[in-house]
């Protein structure tokens, strides 16, 4: 794995950037960003990293910087690139937190994700991958590190059926998990019209963050700036989607026609972009 760099966006606010690309055997699946606060008497892990090697790494930059405990371990969301790395933290005596729906939609998909990271990674996978969340937010939760403290919030189905948000309360840094894509193309797992409503939700308290951690792409600070090529994008799929589906085309149609505009605009547009229409359709199509 090539160097784990991790940068400091404010005080005791850590994050390694992941590679914009697909996971493979020589990035270990290292492409999601992933975080950590260190608070006055422990430390919270935001997200894991795409494999147990990940989460090595990711451990090891946290005992560079800290000799205090890592006393949570945070997932955003059941997405393989975030939680792979929490078997390197399972012997820690963290308590793991994932939103509420994260348990079953990572059961549902346990077998694919492990079958699929041995196919992708090259290495041998087991179910000591799958570490699932002692605790699991409804809506929302606080948790303290001691003088300091997060603001963990659970959505409704957007990006997945189990999106939680972080919000470090001291340097007022967002971790959106994959509610927010940069510049890689954002991946629909549950639902377009529900994303766009998160997006309107986290827009109106913009005002209250000053640093910016997406799930995937660099870190910033402005979050409305941040998030407008997301929102256009996803408006134009459930705009055009719906606008196919009224005048009667078929799937095959649309995929091959919806906000095409957009190709350029994005990293592995090629990868996701069919995918995302057509769960768009078959969400939009009952409606
Ligand atoms: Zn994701």
């Amino acid at each position: 794995m090539p160097a784990f760099a991790v940068e400091q966006i404010a005080d005791g606010v850590f994050v390694h950037q992941g590679l914009q690309a697909e996971a493979d055997d020589r990035n270990h699946g290292d492409i999601g960003n992933l975080g950590f606060v260190i608070g006055d008497d422990c430390v919270a892990v935001i997200d894991t990293g795409g494999s147990p090697s990940v989460g090595r790494a990711l451990r090891r930059a946290i005992e560079v910087r800290t000799s205090l405990p890592v006393c949570y371990v945070i997932n955003t969301h059941m997405h393989p690139d975030h939680i792979f790395g929490n078997a390197a933290f399972a012997d820690t005596g963290a308590r793991f937190v994932a939103a509420a729906g994260f348990t079953q939609a990572l059961a549902a998909r346990r077998t694919t994700y492990l079958e699929r990271a041995e196919r992708t990674l090259g290495v041998a996978t087991n179910d000591g991958w799958l570490v699932m969340p002692g605790d699991t937010v409804v809506e929302r939760m606080r948790i303290d590190l001691g003088g300091r403290y997060l603001a963990l919030t659970a959505w409704a189905d957007a990006h997945t059926d189990n999106d939680l948000t972080v919000v470090d309360e001291s340097s007022r840094t967002l971790f959106t998990g994959d509610l927010l894509f940069i510049d890689r193309v954002p991946a629909i797992d549950a639902s377009v019209t529900g994303w766009l409503d998160a997006i309107e939700s986290l827009a109106q308290h913009a005002a209250d963050i000053a640093h910016v951690v997406p799930g995937h792409g660099p870190v910033g600070e402005q979050l409305n700036a941040m998030l407008a090529p997301q929102t256009r994008y996803l408006k134009a799929i459930r705009d055009q989607v719906r606008s196919a589906i009224d005048e009667g085309y078929g799937l095959a149609y649309t995929t091959a026609h919806v906000a095409r505009a957009e190709r350029d605009r994005w990293l592995l547009f090629d990868d996701y972009h069919a995918r995302n229409v057509t769960a768009a359709y078959t969400e939009l199509e009952w409606q």
